[in-house]
């Protein structure tokens, strides 16, 4: 564990720390910022600057690094979904920005596949849009893009998930060239596609007007997020900002969902770094730690234990455990609670209507690995 002081901090207040073997989530920290980010964030302290300038400036250089036309820091990937939804919707008409979420005159409908829908999707219809599914339960075809567009689709949206690609959706191609055959925009929740580093602003690369990325996964604060896209999206989503109350005078839905000035500077270091540094020595180190958490439960009855080494996107190595209840006497969910309810808690995740625990090594401390391997097996004393 990470010193004596191991979450002290938190104690201090009676609230209780936590081991984190699920990954990089939200409703643990997301993310813890990495030495570089810190750093930068301390300098950033020093002096005040306006908000509408540095954006600029940061965007400018995070479009540079990952090779897009735009970008811009959001409060959160959330976030640049739901401002890229108001201004695919409101254009630049200040009028209509200060509307929103009330919709009326504006295109307001987002065509979404069936079976895309997810979790985030809610982000798309904060400021005032209708999510408009298209295809069936079954998958997608062209023909259900081209029937689903009509004169209130704002924009389509795609998810993209690399690491296991949907071979029954209508692929971002094919999304793509239909849409564009029809003027409709396209926008792409790529969050976590950062790795290989090819895929960093890929979409927008591919023709998408937007793609997002969520910053928990790159070290930097997990409240912060990357808007990419080309010159014209990005201005008109830069209109949307919480910085509009008082740069512009005009009050869009971007005003609840601020970032820092610290974060606009962390988040450049973070891209930076992500985009310099030794990413074999990263999957090295994810790779062994996984296999620290492996090594006490070879040979457990009724366990089978395994890597995960999908590398794609901004998971690494982990494990995946597999039990058989009926020789453990304990099922997946029994095991994630036990984990919890140790001293200290070890949060691991498992999926509803799935029996297996998967552990992701993103937010372990040096020396954690053991633990969480150990504990483990400590719950199967019959081994
Ligand atoms: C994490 C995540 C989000 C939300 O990102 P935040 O930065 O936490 O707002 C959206 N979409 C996907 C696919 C994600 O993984």
């Amino acid at each position: 564990m990470a010193g004596l002081d191991w979450g002290g901090i938190y104690k201090e207040l009676g609230a209780k720390p936590v081991i984190n073997a699920i990954g990089s989530v939200t409703l643990l920290g997301g993310s813890t910022p990495i030495p570089e980010v810190k750093e930068a964030m301390e300098r950033a302290d020093a002096a005040y600057i306006p908000l509408m300038e540095l954006e600029e400036k940061a965007g400018d250089a995070i479009a540079k690094m990952v090779d897009v036309p735009a970008a811009y820091i959001t409060s959160g990937a959330g976030s640049a979904l739901t401002l890229a939804t108001a201004a695919f919707m409101a254009g630049d008409d200040d009028d209509n920005i200060q509307q929103l979420p009330n919709t009326t005159g504006m295109k307001n409908e987002i065509l979404i596949q069936k079976r895309q829908r997810y979790w985030y999707d809610r982000c798309l219809e904060l400021a005032g849009a209708k999510l408009v599914d298209f295809g069936s339960e079954e998958n997608t075809t062209r023909e259900d893009l081209e029937e689903a567009i009509g004169p209130n689709t704002a924009v389509v949206h795609y998810l993209a998930v690399e690491q296991s690609p949907d071979p029954h959706a209508l692929s971002l191609e094919e999304t793509l060239d239909v849409a564009q055959a029809h003027n409709v925009p396209v926008m792409v929740d790529a969050a976590g596609q950062i790795y290989p580093l090819e895929n960093f602003g890929k979409y927008v690369r591919m023709g998408a007007d937007f793609q997002c990325i969520a910053a928990k996964y790159l070290g930097a604060s997990q409240s912060v997020g990357l808007a990419l896209g080309s010159k014209e999206m990005i201005r008109k989503l830069s209109l949307q900002s919480f910085i509009g109350y008082e740069g512009r005078r005009i009050r869009g839905v971007g005003r609840p969902q601020k970032v820092d000035r610290q974060e606009m500077i962390g988040a450049v270091a973070a891209v930076k770094h992500w985009m310099t540094m030794n990413h074999e020595d990263r999957l090295a180190k994810a790779e062994g730690q996984s296999q620290t958490i492996l090594a006490p439960l070879r040979g457990i009855r009724g366990l089978k234990a395994e890597l995960i080494n999908n590398v794609i996107g901004h998971i690494s190595f982990g494990v995946r455990l597999e039990v058989d209840s009926t020789v453990t006497g304990k099922t997946a969910h029994d095991i994630v609670a036990e984990l919890k309810e140790g001293e200290p808690p070890i949060w691991t995740r498992v999926r509803d209507g799935e029996d297996c625990v998967l552990i992701h090594v993103f937010g372990l401390n040096d020396g954690e690995d053991r633990i969480v391997g150990e504990r483990i097996a400590s719950l199967f004393p019959m081994g």
